[in-house]
């Protein structure tokens, strides 16, 4: 059996099937039926938004045998290859790994010649801002001369760092970030194609783990299918993603709504003991707090088919609309100083003992008539909540622990959520010396290895050993040696190598090739580290 990741298998292949980008889609269509084609297109936008994607779908648009046009057979050869990876023409590069001017010199130099298939050469330059300056200039050199038979097709999460040169010869589109409702919606179809069942609670808490990105939704859709083993369900996605169960959430609110302090820590210590992510939680604090705030304002706007619309309605009830408010405000700030906090839990109940300070009704009765506006009492911290800071953190200052060098083992306990819990399980450690950590993604997970999921994987560890560590992630061959179950890794592994194999088949220039294929085994250390 041929397993394919999802987000390969149900990449868009042609402008009908692509979703979310209808603006570019039918700026590029009219742009081909008319034949007024541009030679340099520029794609900005987040990860996983669709960049590449068009820029393939506008390659085979191009060099399609039956003629220019926005619907492409995708049954000639041109097409065929160019689906595959593997059209002569289409030379896609990508800019991260190749910055250097002698690289980017040697391309250009062969743009003079004429395709050898089909009408266009093709030159897809992902990543586009990581070229250096003496790269840029190289390209700019043909930008602003292109021979006939050229395309260029650049793009870039940030296109500040593009020189004001290259971008004016370029048209621009900018792409938007998938809205939740249509991941949710692609998801749903994407499994209904796969004849797996999952629950729609399941897909939503995938959707909104993916943020904005398709690619990072259905390789969560991926994991999520592996790791529940048949049937999809909100507690097999919560328990992957390391979401936080509205449950506590819920249980929170009611107590702050109670101004009971003692209670809602008991909630924030049982959460700590099931080694939950309180960046999730407070995030999902955020979001309760919003349908709360949208319920008090517009109750229509709660479904009847929400089954959490019965505690939603009642934290409406409970809370004051400036009560709500007040507290999305510290939840959100609450999230954004939990780097800086001693640890997650410190951070978390910080933020909750900050609800109940600024409580407008300082003796704690809920749903107070009064109404007393905020102004009147913010700042003044209220009297008889019951707990102070030094009950609530039992073994307040943590001692540094250890690491005997089980990666698998420590990646499961950290305190991550999303794609960054991902990067955590799907990565092998290379070293680690105890100042030092460098980890490895294999290829066809290389999304997983994005800045902002490193990011929080470190925050993560430096809150695990209790110091500041350096941090690396590369991507490369690894030896199936990360957190996920072996059976589960074994089917992946399978997949993967198929991937990197079609990968290396077909599209990248040779000089980005090497490490991938040089690194591919290293023992990996299973005794103690020093
Ligand atoms: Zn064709």
């Amino acid at each position: 059996m041929s397993y394919q990741v999802l987000a390969r298998k149900w990449r868009p292949r042609t402008f009908e099937t692509l979703v979310g980008q209808e603006h570019v889609v039918k700026a590029l269509t009219h742009a081909l039926e008319q034949n007024r084609l541009h030679h340099a297109y520029l794609f900005t936008g987040t990860r996983g938004v669709g960049k590449t994607t068009i820029a393939r779908i506008l390659a085979k648009s191009l060099n399609c045998e039956t003629g220019i046009s926005a619907k492409p057979c995708g049954k000639c050869s041109a097409c065929v290859e160019i689906d595959s990876g593997r059209f002569v023409d289409l030379i896609e590069v990508d800019a991260a790994t190749n910055t250097k001017v002698d690289e980017m010199r040697q391309l250009l130099e062969n743009a003079v010649y004429s395709p050898t298939r089909g009408r266009f050469k093709v030159y897809v330059i992902d990543e586009v801002h990581m070229l250096s300056t003496s790269a840029f200039n190289a390209m700019l050199k043909t930008l602003e001369e292109p021979p006939e038979h050229i395309k260029f097709i650049l793009a870039t999460t940030d296109p500040q760092k593009i020189p004001v040169t290259v971008l004016s010869r370029c048209l621009q589109f900018n792409l938007k970030q998938m809205l939740p409702h249509s991941i949710t919606a692609h998801l749903a179809r994407v499994l209904g194609e796969e004849k797996i069942k999952g629950e729609p609670a399941a897909l939503k808490l995938i959707a909104a783990a993916a943020r904005g990105s398709m690619r990072d939704a259905l390789s969560l859709l991926d994991q999520a299918i592996s790791y529940s083993a048949g049937e999809l369900t909100e507690a097999s996605a919560r328990a992957m993603l390391g979401t936080v169960d509205d449950s506590f959430l819920f249980a929170i609110m009611q107590a702050v709504a109670q101004g009971d302090a003692r209670a809602a820590l008991c909630v924030a210590d049982d959460m700590e003991s099931r080694n939950l992510s309180f960046d999730a939680a407070l995030q999902d604090l955020a979001t309760l707090l919003h349908r709360v705030a949208l319920a008090q304002t517009v109750p229509a706007a709660v479904s009847d088919e929400d089954p959490k619309r019965d505690t939603i309605l009642e934290l409406a009830k409970s809370l004051q609309p400036e009560e709500t408010q007040l507290y999305y405000q510290i939840a959100l700030h609450g999230r954004q100083d939990l780097p800086l906090a001693p640890d997650g839990y410190a951070g978390f109940t910080m933020s909750l003992l900050r609800m109940f300070a600024f409580r407008p009704d300082e003796y704690g009765s809920s749903g107070a008539e009064s109404g007393a506006g905020l102004g009147a009492n913010a700042g003044v911290p209220g009297a008889g909540t019951g707990a102070r800071p030094a009950d609530a953190a039992p073994g307040g200052v943590r001692t540094p622990r250890a690491f005997d060098g089980d990666w698998p083992v420590l990646a499961k306990s950290l305190k991550v959520s999303g794609m960054a819990r991902q990067l955590a399980q799907q990565s092998e450690l290379k070293s680690y010396d105890g100042d030092a950590m460098e980890l490895c993604v294999p290829v066809a997970m290389k999304h997983l290895a994005e800045k902002p999921y490193q990011d929080k994987l470190k925050a993560a560890l430096q809150e695990y050993f209790g110091r500041p560590i350096r941090f690396a992630v590369k991507i490369g061959g690894t030896t199936g040696n990360t957190a996920q179950d072996q059976a589960v890794a074994s089917i992946q592994q399978d997949a993967f190598v198929r991937d990197m194999v079609e990968n290396m088949d077909a599209t990248i220039v040779t000089s980005s090739i090497k490490p991938i294929q040089q690194e591919a085994v290293s023992e990996l250390p299973k005794r103690p580290l020093t």
